[in-house]
């Protein structure tokens, strides 16, 4: 059942130290969800070996460059490829005429549909639901209006014991139903509770994408519990006052509100492009939150 994201950038700003601007890659049961999509991001997705006919839905946190310079690439390239499927882009206001603009000065006229949907970046709200899947928004604290995203597996239906089916002589058409919590009676009359025929499904799985942010305690309710959270840390805590100035957060800060939302894994990046070396900024981390792991290019994590 797989649930993984892919580190397509870590940098925060441009593109230099061999890293690239913040993409990355939510696959979810082989479907493939984009968050942010900085330059570089097409090149990326090529080396990692990302199909692009995977991709249909496209979160933007923020219309700071370093989140979208890739998106209309992206999307000019689509159409290139004569992609026949919709395309479905998420982001806060401005997204839309953002591509409008360039796609009108280049008289292009896309050969597939792009519906464009503008979110609200104050509230947490629903964007995206399908049958295994939510994608709400998680209000960010920026200097321009920004939202993470928290991908959200559905509760899964109760799984059937082994052999059951066959002892019980249950008729198939009954499962959905026992599965979806249904005591069963048998032919003799006999009653037997559904905890008796099923057991629990796999814990539905979370993932929080939460880029640029400064640091808010608020957060820590959203993405409460999440099995794997994603939170920037632009500066290591030395350079406290320059990220409270310019909205973004510290290695300790980021491990701070892991800890308070009780998450089970950390990643850290949008490093700013003074560090070359990123140890010292893991290790910091590591001091309050011990499960913190680096974005770096390419990085699979499970959720
Ligand atoms: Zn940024
Ligand atoms: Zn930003």
């Amino acid at each position: 059942m797989t649930f993984s994201v892919t580190i397509l950038g870590s940098n925060s700003a441009t593109p230099v130290t061999g890293r690239f601007p913040t993409a990355q890659v939510i696959n979810h049961l082989d479907r493939i969800f984009l968050a942010d999509c900085g330059e570089g991001t097409q090149i990326q997705l090529n080396k990692y070996n990302i199909r692009l006919g995977k991709i249909n839905h496209i979160f933007i946190s923020h219309l700071h460059g370093d989140h979208f310079y890739g998106l209309i690439g992206l999307v000019t390239t689509f159409h290139l490829f004569r992609r026949e499927q919709p395309l479905f882009i998420y982001g806060p206001a401005g997204i839309r005429e953002i591509i409008e603009v360039q796609l009108k000065a280049s008289q292009t006229t896309l050969v597939y549909p792009l519906h464009i949907h503008v979110v609200d970046t104050e509230n947490v709200s629903s964007v995206y639901e399908d049958e295994y899947l939510t994608v709400s928004t998680i209000p960010m604290k920026h200097r321009i209006p920004t939202c993470g995203y928290l991908f959200r597996e559905k509760p899964r239906p109760r799984k059937m014991k082994p052999e059951i089916i066959d002892k019980l002589n249950i008729p198939l058409a009954l499962i959905p139903k026992l599965k979806s919590g249904q005591d069963f009676t048998d032919e003799n009359g006999v009653l037997y509770k559904n905890e008796q025929i099923t057991i629990d499904p796999a814990p539905p799985r979370t993932y929080a994408f939460c880029s640029d942010t400064a640091y808010q305690v608020s957060t820590a309710d959203i993405v409460a519990n999440a099995d794997l959270l994603y939170h920037e840390a632009t500066f290591m805590n030395d350079r406290i006052d320059m990220a409270h100035k310019k909205f973004h957060s510290t290695t300790v800060e980021a491990a701070t509100l892991a800890k308070a939302a009780r998450v089970r894994k950390l990643i850290i990046g949008h490093y700013s492009a003074r560090y070359d070396d990123l140890q010292p900024l893991l290790e910091e981390a590591k001091t309050v939150f011990q499960e913190t792991y680096l974005a770096v290019e390419g990085a699979v994590f499970n959720v």
